[in-house]
């Protein structure tokens, strides 16, 4: 197995000191060449789930409370920052709802791409500038010579998450974690980006694949868990009987909220 969440339990703490907990006793797995969808209403937790895989919460205010994630053999939670560092960006590559989270707005995206190689692979910069443009080909950008130079906010929406899922992908990491990454498109990029993702991600790789909605869930899923307050109340890894005969009430309502 690619990836073993195990029992994990986060919890945020508020300006009292208090400990509120985000998600508990969360278990799911996740093998190569699989997406697996997790849904569930805003709030529910997904987003404390995803983040607390390559320890992007900061801490504090979150904290982990429990268990235990395993990636390729190697156990997330108490590993060291320094050893950390090197899986994030390598193994794990993250798209974010917003682009901006990823991207600097004072930078251009080639440099910005050029930056993600350099830090992770020892090769010339005429060598990772080879591998931005190719990237940028990969991810559809017309004009990709071009566009090197461009800032972020020069594009659009759709190609700035375009650029950012390059930078995610470039390194070729095990995992895939997108975190509602259409989300903030229109409706017609929105299937274009999917369609990306879907080309792009490989048998090589497992896709974390966060959303609420459904209709995205039934074209990505080979897995999925639906989260409510905190908790997964219901696993399947059969989407198509999923969408016939969910079984626990609350994924019968977010089906039905969605047709
Ligand atoms: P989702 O991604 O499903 O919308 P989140 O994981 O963002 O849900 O949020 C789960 C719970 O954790 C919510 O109650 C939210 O208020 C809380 N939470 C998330 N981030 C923070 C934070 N930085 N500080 C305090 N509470 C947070
Ligand atoms: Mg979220």
């Amino acid at each position: 197995m690619l990836l073993e969440v195990k029992n994990l339990s986060v919890a945020f703490e508020n300006d009292e000191g208090d400990l509120h907990t985000a998600a508990e006793s969360v278990s799911f797995e996740l093998d190569r060449g699989e997406t697996l969808c997790l849904v569930g209403e805003s709030g529910s937790g997904k987003s404390t789930v995803a983040m607390s895989i390559p320890r992007l919460l900061p801490s504090p205010p979150s904290h982990v409370t429990g268990g235990e994630i395993w990636l390729d053999g190697q156990e997330l939670v108490k590993m060291p920052v320094k050893e950390l560092r090197h899986i994030r960006g390598a193994k794990i590559g993250v798209v974010f709802q917003d682009p901006m989270d990823a991207l600097s707005p004072l930078h251009n995206v080639g440099d910005q791409l050029m930056e993600t190689v350099l830090l992770h692979r020892d090769i010339s910069k005429a060598a990772a500038r080879a591998m931005a443009l190719e990237w940028l080909e990969k991810v559809g950008i017309p004009q990709p010579e071009l566009r090197l130079k461009a800032l972020p906010h020069e594009l659009s929406g759709g190609m700035r998450q375009r650029v950012m899922i390059a930078m995610a992908l470039m390194l070729e990491p095990d995992l895939l974690i997108a975190d509602e990454p259409t989300t903030a498109l229109d409706v017609t990029v929105q299937a274009q980006v999917l369609r990306l993702m879907k080309r792009l991600c490989s048998n090589k790789n497992g896709v974390l694949f966060i959303t609420h909605d459904m209709g995205v869930v039934s074209q990505m899923a080979t897995r999925l868990c639906v989260m409510k307050n905190g908790r997964i109340v219901e696993k399947s890894t059969d989407p198509a009987a999923f969408f016939k005969s969910p079984v626990h009430p609350y994924s019968k309502e977010l089906l039905a909220a969605a047709s």
